[in-house]
């Protein structure tokens, strides 16, 4: 399935329009929007930042599956990544559903009924995934389902997918190592000695270079490094395992810390932990800290210095009220910041060179075109 025309692909480029802006017409030209075909290497054409989209072609954290209701059909989430020019993305479940009869489809809207771990949507992702994937994209699979807290159990669910499914899943997360959002529904924290009980899954993980993605508060705003601790315990007993901390440890919770004081603390973790990555994904951490001026003084350079360990998405969720229209603004206000940055980290993060190193795909992100004055 091609993502917007068939043909003139010679380049990998699909020119959606070629408009020379005139004194009457000054219409900018439409985005001209790639395939997988420039991300192919050899002979691939530059990418044009400033007439080609400044959004990622990446989505490593896309939840394909809701909290409970009704979600979002599979074909269409698809759709959602046609219409927008992303071409690589990680089918997230999500770790811990409703139960079945509850008519919530959002926990915070139904606080005290209990939020369990479950495999129900990495199936339902799984069987999708095989038989509706379409050409142009390339999809990978997550397992979603680990409770962190019972680590016993996360082995014999693998056993289970790897049954049915075979090598098909190449990523686990995002898993809840700590997220007050739901304590309210019978999750709380990890405890720090469970953590020593992820060895075996740690060492199977490994073994098939499957990164883990955590979902770990930082704090919040009144204690902003309360949860520090159980993050360090995971990196430091885990340092070979490639490890995505998703959205850096942001989350509503932590909308006011000091952006230098948390992107110094992020370099410090990165510069110890070398198989460490984050996740830059999900609105709420452009709306506290990327988009005020403070917060892009600490972050462009941060970013900058560090582009080769960041991973973009919109920890879209797909539940049946949300449309095209939200996914689109959520892909377009999770990567304002990557309007940002060098060309450099541009090419690592927004046009997936460092998805592609981490999960060792054979593609190679275009060069960003030099501009010459
Ligand atoms: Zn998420």
């Amino acid at each position: 399935m091609s993502l917007v025309v068939a043909g003139a692909l010679a380049a990998g480029l699909i020119l959606v329009e070629v408009a020379v802006p005139t004194e009457a017409s000054a219409q900018p030209a439409a985005p001209v929007r790639l395939t997988l075909d420039a991300f192919r290497g050899a002979g691939a054409a530059c990418y044009d930042r400033s007439a080609q989209p400044q959004t990622a072609v990446v989505d490593s954290h896309l939840h394909f599956r809701p909290f409970g209701g009704p979600a979002v059909p599979f074909e269409e989430v698809v759709q959602y990544l046609e219409a927008t020019g992303v071409l690589f993305a990680n089918v997230y479940g999500i770790g811990q559903m409703l139960p079945p009869s509850s008519p919530c489809t959002y926990y915070l809207d139904c606080p005290g009924t209990p939020l369990t771990p479950t495999l129900r949507n990495d199936f339902v992702n799984a069987a999708n995934a095989v038989t509706k994937t379409p050409e142009g994209l390339h999809l990978t699979l997550s397992m979603t389902f680990p409770d962190l807290a019972d680590p016993g159990s996360v082995l014999a669910g693998m056993e289970l997918l790897d049954d049915e499914y075979p090598g098909l899943f190449r990523w686990m997360g995002e898993v809840n190592l700590v997220k007050q959002a739901v304590f309210g529904n019978g999750r709380g924290p990890v405890p720090a000695e469970a953590i020593d009980g992820w060895a075996g899954f740690m060492a199977v993980l490994r073994e098939r270079g499957i990164p883990l993605a955590i979902h770990a508060d930082l704090g919040n705003d009144e204690e902003p490094t309360l949860y520090l601790p159980l993050m360090e315990k995971v990196l430091g007993a885990y340092p070979d395992n490639p490890i995505v901390w998703v959205h850096m440890g942001l989350s509503r919770e932590l909308t006011t810390m000091d952006p230098a004081r948390h992107a110094a603390l992020m370099a410090s973790l990165l510069e110890r932990h070398p198989n460490l990555m984050l996740d830059i994904t999900w609105r709420v951490i452009d709306d506290a800290y990327f988009s005020t001026p403070e917060g892009r003084a600490a972050y462009v350079p941060f970013l900058n210095g560090h582009a080769e360990r960041i991973l973009p998405g919109t920890d879209f969720l797909a539940s049946r009220d949300k449309d095209l229209d939200v996914y689109r603004e959520e892909l377009e206000v999770t990567s304002r910041i990557l309007g940002h940055l060098d060309d450099e980290a541009f090419r690592n993060i927004a046009l997936g060179e460092n998805y592609f190193r981490l999960l060792g795909l054979d593609y190679e992100a275009p060069r960003v075109c030099s501009v010459n004055p």
